[in-house]
Formats: structure tokens, C-alpha cells, sequence
């Protein structure tokens, strides 16, 4: 049913509820509330507080009186008393208040309490007779023109349209097994619920559908009838590799190595290993090594990183470090003339080719390998699940080795990978100097130049990185172009400068980005499209203006960018935030250069949502369901074992409606792609 078909939704309105992604009635039955106001929870008068939101109970004790303020504004002021005392309540601009509220007449009141130099008072409260009960009011995210109220009765409306009996996609069975009420009953009480234990159960229901509904679709993703591997792999190679190497392995490393050649020499299910290390920690030498062992026994290896220049970086690194090994190495990427391609592509079917890195060049179609024993993935949070199985696909049942430096937790992970085995690096190589951190303030700028130019003079490079600026965003936030445009004019006449922005072409910035490796570039202009991967040893400096702009895990990965060599290198955030939060946010950064410390920080001080928000993982968006939900993710599990066991295949007729809500939320977009 098309939104228009609800009574008070003509076209216009409907564009505004296109706005917020409702486009149906379907859709706005699954428009959650994003918060909800407890009107069953009353308080006496002589308990508010300054500062509280509360739900009174209270009889007009005067009618409403209405003052014009300048400007033709009208402000509206009544007093209400419960028995334990009275207070103040006060509108702006809203000419219906005296007509609405009855003198002598009992009400519900809702909303903040503030103190002025004329006592307290309850600001704009919204009011309900008590005639009509207390209950739970869903609080709607809205857009200019289309307030919470409208959507709440077109909410109304739909839920009315709903037919006696709603099929549910989550089968009896399941439902009776696990309490969860039906799908009915839990649209009713997710939007008007009448107490908190209708709304518990009512969100408990949602929220494991919608993790089911996700679990089931990434097992079908996955492929999850990976049995035995077809590759045999009998000897071990990684000692050999050491010796290539112009470092010694981290204790860490080495154990990281073992536990992969362990999974691969077993010759039974396929690798399915996350190699989880800080930046810098040094992961591409241990997936180096495995690719090493792997076509020493015959079989092909492919490294997919997520952007060109990765990709081409590792390529140089490890074309060179294999040189004299015998083994061929080459580069596919998109950007390549086709003729190249063409010619990897021959070399890679018919076997010739060892060690493949590439983009997602390698997972298209047109690409086949002869013999995929082992296939790596870099960063692996730009990659969607389809992309990883995608590769997989590409040999018979190869082993698959994922790389991250972001902590992921272990029932997310379950989600994302499957049964899914870890090696922890927690041990940075040893001639690492730890990055120095500061906290500045804009007018240390100045200074903090004259520094980047003694690094600079040093031979050294920098790296100042802006925030990305969304459009109708305030002025005081630099602008990464504007930015470089002033430091090549003043400061920075005489130095190469270079910028890298969102806008930038792919290929020119592949150009910069590799020209600043190569030191032709001493400072680079960014925003924060630098996040990933790029090793350039050289650089000493990276200065982050804004900085409380970025969340702390993301800032811990730009602090990566530098530090990676044997010079002392310095991490300088530049903000004139004096919030509490802000500070205490960055002086953790400070404080710590220990990633696992700085995520759980991160977690705790932002939440879960935002954390998330990013979108780090490739999942689909959820409506919702919350990733650190880490209860309902586990339960979601447990069904899901459950409904395999039980039904077999997806495609089982008692499925059917389950089978559409993953299609549907699969193809929602922005999954599955690169972020
Ligand atoms: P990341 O884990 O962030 O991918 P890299 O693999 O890019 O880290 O390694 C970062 C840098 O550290 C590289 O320049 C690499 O050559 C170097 N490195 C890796 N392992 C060691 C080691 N054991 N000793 C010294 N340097 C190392
Ligand atoms: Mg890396």
C-alpha cells in the first residue's frame, strides 16, 4: 500500500515521509520509534529536580493565561498542582494552549524542568486528559514539516489496516519455543505500548527477527557447505620465509604464523582464520608468510587489499622480498590498461602465476585462477561477506585468511564469518618508537608549523588531516582544500605540498598518494581518505585539526599513518573544544597507544551505536537491532541453529515469508559493497 492511501497523507506529505525512508504502509510499520516517553511513570511535584524530564499528574489550579511578547510571540503560563505542591507550566507561541486545557480539569503534563530568577517551571510539557490513560508515547525521528504527532497517528492508522491474522514470517514452533509473542501484537506495542513489559516484549520479538533474519542471510552468503579443502598443503615453508625477511619476526607474529600453518596442514575443513593486530603491528608479513608456504606446495595465493594504492604497495613490497624465490608475483587491479589485465588474467588461469595481489579486480568474472589455495583479505571491514565468498568461490574450497585492526566482538564476528578462529598480534615490532601524542589549541598553530618544518627539514614528512565537511555545516571547520590553498600561500611556501579530498579522482589520488610515498611530496593536505592501510615509514607528523570531530578508534587509525619506521614520530590534535567530554575523549588518546585500550574506551564513551554506526563490518543497516546487543545476537544464533536443523534448507515452504524478509533486507543496498 502506498503511503497516500493513509487519510492526511496527500503527496506533499508523502515526500516528507520519503525523506525519512518511508515510502509505504508496510514501511512505516517498521519505522521504529527511536526513543519513548514514560507517561506511567508519575511524579509528585515536591520530587522534580532541575534538569529532569518527568510526567506529573496534576489539576489546573488557574485558567491559562496568555501575554503578547514583542514581536507579535505570545507566551502562555498556567499553574497545576498535585498534593504535594504546584508548579509553573510555560509555552511559547502556541495560541491553542488556553483553548485546550480546562480550568479545574485534570491532566498529565510532560516534559523538562528548568530554573529561572522566577522559580521553576515545566517548559512547552505536552498534555494528555487523564481520562485517556497513561501510557507509553513512541518519540519518532521527524523532518522539518512533518512533526512526531503526524507521524504517530499515520502510525495509528496502518496498524488499523492490519488484517485479523498477520502470517508471521517467524514460524509457531520457533515463536512458542523461544516466547516470542506475534508479529501483530509486537507492531502494536513497539509503537503505542500500553506498559514497559509489552514494549520489553514487544522489542525482544523485533529485535531477534531482525537478527535471524541477518544470520540467516550471511550463513547463505557464506556458503556455509564449505566441507573439506581441496588443498593439501604437506610442508611447511614459514622458516624459509623468515629468512627472506630484513627483520625477525615478533614473538606474536610467530605464533600468528603457526596457528595458520597448523590450520592449513591439517588437510581437513578450510582455514577460516581473522588475524586480528593494532596498526603497525605488522599483519602483512604473517599473511606474507602463509602466501609463501602455500605456493611452495603448488597452490595459487591471492592478497586482496581494498584500495589501489594498497594493493600496489603490498605488490611492490613483496615483488621485491620474493625476488630470487622462483616465485612469479603479480598485480591485478581496475586501473591497469586492459591489455595488462588481460594478460595477468591468461597468466593466473593457466597456473603460471604464484601470488596474486590485487583489488576487487580479482573477484570479477572474468578472473579464474588455476589452482586458489589461499585467499587474504586486507582491512577487512571494507569488505562485504558476498566479496570474501566471491573469492572463495574462486577455488575449491581455498583457505581463507582475514586481516583487522579493529576489534570485533566475538558474537558480531560469529555473525560475519561464521565459525570463525583468531590469532591475536599484540606485540608491535621492537625498534618501534612509541607515537608521542598532544592535545592544542588553534592558536598554537603557529608553532605546531615551525615544528612540521624542522621535521620536514629533517628529511622527515607530515601528514595534516581535516575533517570531511558535510554541506550547510558551519564555517569554523577547515576544509581540507581551503586549508592547503592558505598553508602553500604562507607557511609552507617553499615545501611540496599535495591534497588528497573525498572529490579527488581515484586515479589522481592513487598518483598523490604514491608520489607522497615516494617523498616527492613533504606534507599532505587530507581528509580522512589517508585512514587506510598506507605505509610511508618517512613520515614523522600527523597533525589532526578538529580532532574532536573524529571518534577515538578512527583517530587511533590515522595515528597509524606515522610511527611505522625507526624515527620518533608525533601525533598533534588540534581543538578549541573545552567540553569535559571532549577533553577527557582526548587526553585518552594521550594517554594510550594501544588500540584494544582505545576502542573499549571508545565503546564506553560513545555507545555501541555509534561505534557501529560507521558501518564498519559490511553488514546491512538494521532497523532495530543493535550490533553490541550481544544477548539477542547470541539468541539469534541459537534460532537460527535451530531453524536449519529443523527445516533443512531455506527454501522450505514453512520459510517462505522468512526467505523474503532476507531478501528484503539484503537488498536494502550499501552492504556487500565497498564503504
Ligand atoms: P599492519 O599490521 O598495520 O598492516 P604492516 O604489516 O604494514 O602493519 O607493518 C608495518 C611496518 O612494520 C612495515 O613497514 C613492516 O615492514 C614493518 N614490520 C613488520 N614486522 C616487523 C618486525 N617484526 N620487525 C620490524 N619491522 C617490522
Ligand atoms: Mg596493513
Amino acid at each position: 500500500m502506498p503511503i497516500t492511501d493513509l487519510k492526511g497523507v496527500g503527496e506533499k506529505r508523502a515526500e516528507l515521509f520519503a525523506k525519512l525512508g518511508v515510502n509505504s504502509v508496510g514501511e512505516l510499520l517498521n519505522f521504529y520509534p527511536r526513543a519513548y516517553e514514560d507517561w506511567t511513570s508519575v511524579e509528585k511535584i515536591e520530587n522534580l529536580l532541575e534538569g529532569g524530564t518527568y510526567c506529573i499528574r496534576a489539576v489546573l489550579g488557574k485558567p491559562v493565561s496568555d501575554a503578547l511578547l514583542p514581536g507579535g510571540r505570545v507566551l502562555s503560563k498556567a499553574t497545576v498542582c498535585d498534593d504535594t505542591g504546584a508548579i509553573k507550566l510555560v509555552w511559547f507561541n502556541n495560541r491553542y494552549i488556553s483553548r485546550m486545557l480546562a480550568y479545574g480539569g485534570e491532566y498529565f503534563f510532560f516534559g523538562k524542568i528548568t530554573v529561572d530568577g522566577y522559580g521553576a517551571q515545566m517548559l512547552s510539557p505536552a498534555f494528555a486528559p487523564v481520562q485517556k490513560g497513561a501510557s507509553i508515547h513512541p518519540v519518532y525521528r521527524t523532518t522539518a514539516g512533518l512533526p512526531g504527532k503526524s507521524i504517530s497517528s499515520a502510525v495509528e492508522q496502518s496498524l488499523t489496516f492490519l488484517p485479523e491474522t498477520v502470517n508471521d514470517p517467524i514460524p509457531e514452533v520457533i515463536r512458542k519455543k523461544y516466547g516470542l509473542c506475534g508479529l501483530k501484537q509486537a507492531l502494536w506495542d513497539v509503537h503505542f505500548p500500553k506498559t514497559r513489559e509489552a514494549l520489553e516484549s514487544a522489542r525482544k520479538r523485533l529485535v531477534t527477527e531482525e537478527l535471524l533474519v541477518l544470520n540467516l542471510g550471511m550463513r547463505s552468503l557464506r556458503g556455509h557447505s564449505r566441507g573439506m579443502s581441496g588443498v593439501k598443503i604437506s610442508k611447511d615453508f614459514s622458516m624459509e620465509f623468515e629468512s627472506l625477511l630484513p627483520f625477525e619476526l615478533t614473538g606474536a607474529q610467530k605464533r600468528a604464523v603457526g596457528d595458520c600453518v597448523a590450520d592449513i596442514t591439517k588437510n581437513s575443513a578450510p582455514m577460516n582464520r581473522l588475524i586480528q593486530g593494532d596498526v603497525g603491528s605488522g599483519k602483512t608479513a604473517v599473511a606474507a608468510s602463509l602466501c609463501y608456504t602455500v605456493a611452495k606446495n603448488g597452490f595459487q595465493a591471492a592478497f586482496m587489499a581494498p584500495t589501489e594504492i594498497l594493493a600496489r604497495q603490498h605488490f611492490e613490497n613483496l615483488s621485491k622480498l620474493l625476488e630470487n624465490t622462483g616465485l612469479k608475483v603479480e598485480l591485478l587491479t581496475g586501473s591497469l590498461k586492459e591489455s595488462e589485465k588481460k594478460r595477468v588474467r591468461a597468466l593466473l588461469a593457466g597456473g603460471e602465476i604464484d601470488l596474486v595481489i590485487g583489488t576487487h579486480a580479482l573477484i570479477t568474472e572474468k578472473t579464474e585462477f588455476h589452482s586458489l589455495g589461499l585467499a587474504v583479505t586486507d582491512e577487512q571491514h571494507r569488505f562485504g561477506v558476498a566479496q570474501r565468498a566471491a573469492l572463495l568461490n574462486k577455488g575449491e574450497n581455498p583457505h581463507l585468511m582475514v586481516m583487522s585492526a579493529t576489534p570485533i566482538p566475538r558474537t558480531l564476528g560469529l555473525i560475519i564469518f561464521g565459525d570463525l578462529d583468531i590469532s591475536i598480534i599484540d606485540e608491535l615490532p621492537p625498534s618501534r618508537k612509541p607515537v608521542k601524542t598532544v592535545l592544542r589549541g588553534a592558536a598554537d598553530r603557529p608553532k605546531i608549523y615551525n615544528f612540521i618544518k624542522s621535521e620536514i627539514a629533517q628529511g622527515r614528512q607530515a601528514f595534516i588531516v581535516c575533517p570531511l565537511i558535510e554541506e550547510g555545516e558551519s564555517g569554523d571547520v577547515a576544509s581540507a582544500e581551503e586549508y592547503a590553498a592558505g598553508l602553500m600561500l604562507n607557511s609552507f611556501a617553499d615545501i611540496p605540498v599535495a591534497v588528497v579530498h573525498g572529490k579527488t579522482k581515484n586515479d589522481e589520488k592513487e598518483r598523490i598518494m604514491s608520489d607522497f610515498a615516494a617523498n616527492k611530496y613533504s606534507l599532505l593536505v587530507a581528509t580522512t581518505v589517508i585512514e587506510v592501510g598506507v605505509d610511508v615509514p618517512n613520515a614523522s607528523v600527523m597533525v589532526i585539526e578538529n580532532a574532536e570531530r573524529f571518534g577515538l578508534s578512527q583517530l587511533h587509525q590515522l595515528r597509524g599513518r606515522v610511527g611505522r619506521g625507526k624515527f620518533q614520530s608525533y601525533c598533534v590534535l588540534i581543538s578549541d573544544r573545552r567540553s569535559p567530554d571532549t577533553v577527557e575523549r582526548l587526553r585518552v588518546m594521550c594517554g594510550t597507544n594501544d588500540g584494544f585500550k582505545i576502542a573499549d574506551e571508545d565503546l564506553k564513551m560513545r555507545g555501541p551505536g555509534d561505534f557501529f554506526g560507521e558501518r564498519q563490518h559490511g553488514l546491512p543497516q538494521m532497523s532495530i537491532a543493535d550490533f553490541a546487543d550481544t544477548k539477542s545476537l547470541e539468541l539469534s544464533q541459537k534460532i537460527a541453529d535451530d531453524i536449519i536443523f529443523t527445516y533443512k534448507d531455506l527454501r522450505n515452504d514453512e520459510l517462505r515469508l522468512l526467505k523474503a524478509e532476507i531478501d528484503r533486507l539484503f537488498s536494502r543496498g550499501g552492504q556487500n559493497t565497498m564503504n
